[in-house]
């Protein structure tokens, strides 16, 4: 007998066919007499329909509201998962984020798990019963209802495991697990096997969306065991994430992971000397702007180029800030550019194989495609290009480095 933490994702759960057949996989591990925790999302296109309702009266609502309101997708599939199971002889009951509770910090539409009380979840599996859990929601300690950020029950589900100590955590999804790149968009794209934290945090990070990124920090550092896995077919072993050296073979190049959400910011002429990036980039961060990656061109006639990357809904601020500051920093111009995105190659055998940045450049070289800025890490160097160069990017990238599935 195991305990173990199964999340939903919105397409999994995005009718009542769906449901029902959540209820028949969740049945089949309960009969085998494992102790399970469920945690689902909204029906699928329920969050952006809620989000955009929030939008109708005001570009920037209240994030308390919002919040309130981009909730409730989730309370409605944990109550009609309950009753699927019921119905079906499998006694379940269910928990908005705030009746476990799940504790957060205060920050509306992205918060971060604090705590979780495990009582109530517990007793009702001590009562023999499964437990299902709204996935992306939690409580701050005055009471308000908190969401976790977009793609969040995978979060809600890895901290659940953490805090119940579960033996797995199964993410189940639209995909039968992690690819070498989004199946979307390369059909040549193969499962992995398996994937190091580390790969999978980079992957995430770049982009690709499969988890969210806290889901994946929160797994490495509770070393919560997780799969990724498909909910529509029966039989397949998904992608197990895993510490490095538990990883068996290792290719050089894991995967690719690419980001359309990126907008490049360029102040023209700045006057080279010391503190010049302290007060471009110190405006944007008090405006609350991530900044992604950073150049600055080397100087010439005592004025330099500094460019960096911001995500397409914050580009409008950004431009705004920086106009505001323009004159005093002495730049000639401010320039937004909304057509850009970001390619990544991800893999940890990257630390013991040079020539993979020349591999990578000569690749999108050999395809006209031109490089507008560079950032690397041990595990991964990323590109920022044009937006209409993503496809073919990615996938002369992807067969480059040899990911393509061999042909049958
Ligand atoms: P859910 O609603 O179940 O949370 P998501 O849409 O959030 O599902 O995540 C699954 C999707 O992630 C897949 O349909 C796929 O298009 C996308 N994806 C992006 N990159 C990858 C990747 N490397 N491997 C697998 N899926 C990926
Ligand atoms: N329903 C939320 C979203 O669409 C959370 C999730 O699906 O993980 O972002
Ligand atoms: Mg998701």
């Amino acid at each position: 007998m195991a305990l173990i933490v199964q999340k939903y994702g919105g397409t999994s759960v995005g009718s009542v066919e769906r449901i029902k057949s959540v209820a028949e996989r969740v049945a089949r591990f309960y009969r085998e007499g494992h102790q399970l925790v469920v945690v689902v999302s909204a029906m699928s296109g329920e969050t952006n329909r809620l989000v955009a309702l929030t939008q109708a009266f005001s570009e920037s609502p209240n994030p308390r509201e919002v919040d309130q309101v981009i909730s409730t997708g989730e309370q409605v599939t944990i109550g009609l998962l309950a009753i699927a199971l019921e119905v079906i002889g499998v006694p379940a009951v269910s928990f908005t984020g705030w009746q476990v509770p799940i504790r957060t910090d205060r920050v509306y539409t992205k918060a971060r798990i604090e705590s979780i009380a495990r009582e109530r979840l517990e007793a009702v599996l001590q009562g023999g019963k499964v437990a299902i859990v709204a996935g992306f929601q939690g409580i701050d300690a005055d009471g308000n209802v908190t969401t976790l950020g977009r793609g969040g029950s995978d979060t809600t589900a890895v901290a659940l495991a953490a805090a119940l100590g579960a033996d797995e955590c199964q993410i189940y999804t639209d995909v039968d697990g992690v690819y070498t790149t989004d199946p979307r968009v390369v059909p040549e794209a193969r499962r992995l096997e398996r994937i190091t934290f580390e790969e999978m945090l980079e992957m995430a990070s770049m982009g690709s969306k499969v988890l969210q990124i806290r889901s994946v920090e929160f797994a490495g550092k509770y070393r919560v065991r997780l799969r990724v896995l498909s909910s529509f077919d029966e039989e397949g072993k998904g992608t197990l994430i895993t510490v490095e050296e538990e990883a068996m073979e290792q290719p050089v190049i894991s995967g690719i992971a690419f980001n359309r959400d990126e907008a490049k910011v360029t102040l023209v002429g700045v006057p080279d000397r010391p503190g010049i990036a302290y007060r471009i980039l110190g405006p944007v961060a008090e405006g609350n702007v991530d900044v992604d990656m950073i150049v600055q061109n080397v100087g010439h006639d005592g004025t330099t180029d500094f460019s960096f990357t911001v995500s397409k809904g914050d580009l409008k601020k950004t431009l705004t800030i920086l106009e505001g500051v323009k004159e005093e920093l002495g730049a000639r111009a401010v320039l937004g550019d909304k057509g850009v995105c970001k390619v990544s190659v991800v893999g940890v055998g990257m630390r013991s194989h040079p020539g993979v940045a020349a591999k990578m450049f000569r690749t999108l070289a050999d395809e006209g495609i031109n490089i507008q800025m560079i950032s690397t890490s041990e595990i991964k160097i990323s590109v920022v290009i044009e937006e209409k160069y993503l496809e073919l990017a990615v996938r002369a990238l992807h067969r480059a480095f040899g990911l393509d599935a061999p042909e049958v």
